[in-house]
């Protein structure tokens, strides 16, 4: 029985990560793949890299084509080399954000820039509405340093990767979606009460270290490491630890509403769309 106020935000589903491996053989954890039961619009998928055998990361993404939405890579450890067909390179390190607006397209590579030690992250992908869809490519690569830390009480950190916490605003300009992206600390026991993106943004929590309780203390959802939470409205999300330090991205995002068709790396409004964009990427057009 959920006993929350209708203020707060709580848990409708979770979600288990399913081990798979993209690219040219990176083992990685898939979270969101677009068959949740819920619409998880505006987002399309999240993946979560992390390993510290070479073998599992280190033949990388080698060129490959997106267009009709966003690529966001943030960084735990590990670096990571950016480059694209129009000749922009950047480098990924620990604490630092790639937003990355696919527009009307781009081939690139993601690379490892390392031969051994962790490689972690995640790769959360965000659609853009049919009038950005075919927009110019777009980098916000954001250092660590460019991230504002705020705590938020004893022992609750967090990190304000885009959008807007307490009075602290990300450094990631997010669009239509109005996205909002947190990195959230809790140590042993500590909790905090947060407003979070609009009250009917789509939200998720999702757990990378230790457990999170989310919702009212003695009617809260328990989320173990590797498992998301998909949040209901509300305009509140209450987020406690147990009994040891607890990690969490929390994510909201604003929902277009729109006729999603998606194959591959491109994501657009029509299948009419979806194989121009294949004919696009055989032509050299990308
Ligand atoms: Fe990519």
């Amino acid at each position: 029985m959920n006993t929350d106020p209708p203020h707060l935000r709580s848990v409708r589903q979770t979600i288990r990560g399913r081990p798979t491996s993209d690219g040219a053989g990176v083992k990685l954890t898939r979270v969101i793949d677009g068959s949740e039961r819920i619409d998880m619009d505006p987002f399309l998928l999240l993946d979560e890299f992390r390993s510290d055998q070479a073998g599992d990361y280190i033949a990388g993404f080698p060129d490959h084509p997106h267009r009709g939405f966003e690529t966001v890579t943030y960084m735990l450890a590990g670096r990571m080399r950016h480059r694209d067909s129009a000749g922009n390179s950047g480098l990924l390190v620990p604490g630092s954000v790639q937003w990355m607006t696919a527009g009307r397209g781009l081939v690139h590579s993601e690379m490892p820039e390392q031969e051994d030690g962790l490689m972690w992250g995640f790769q959360l992908w965000v659609n853009l509405p049919a009038r950005d869809k075919m927009t110019a490519p777009r980098y916000q690569d954001i250092p660590a340093v460019q991230i504002p830390a705020i705590a938020l009480g004893a022992g609750a950190n967090a990190r304000v990767l885009a959008g807007r916490l307490r009075s602290t605003t990300g450094p990631v300009e997010t669009g239509a979606t109005a996205a909002t992206y947190l990195d959230i600390q809790l140590a042993p026991g500590a909790s905090c009460e947060e407003s979070l993106g609009a009250p009917d943004d789509t939200a998720f929590v999702y757990v990378y270290e230790g457990q999170v309780e989310v919702g009212t203390a003695g009617a809260a959802t328990l989320l173990a490491r590797g498992t998301l939470g998909v949040l209901g409205a509300g305009s509140t999300l209450r987020l406690a630890a147990g009994a040891a330090d607890a990690k969490c991205i929390v994510v909201a995002g604003r929902p277009l509403r729109e006729p999603v068709a998606r194959y591959g790396p491109f994501v657009m409004n029509t299948r009419a769309e979806i194989e121009q964009a294949f004919a696009d990427f055989r032509a050299g057009r990308l």
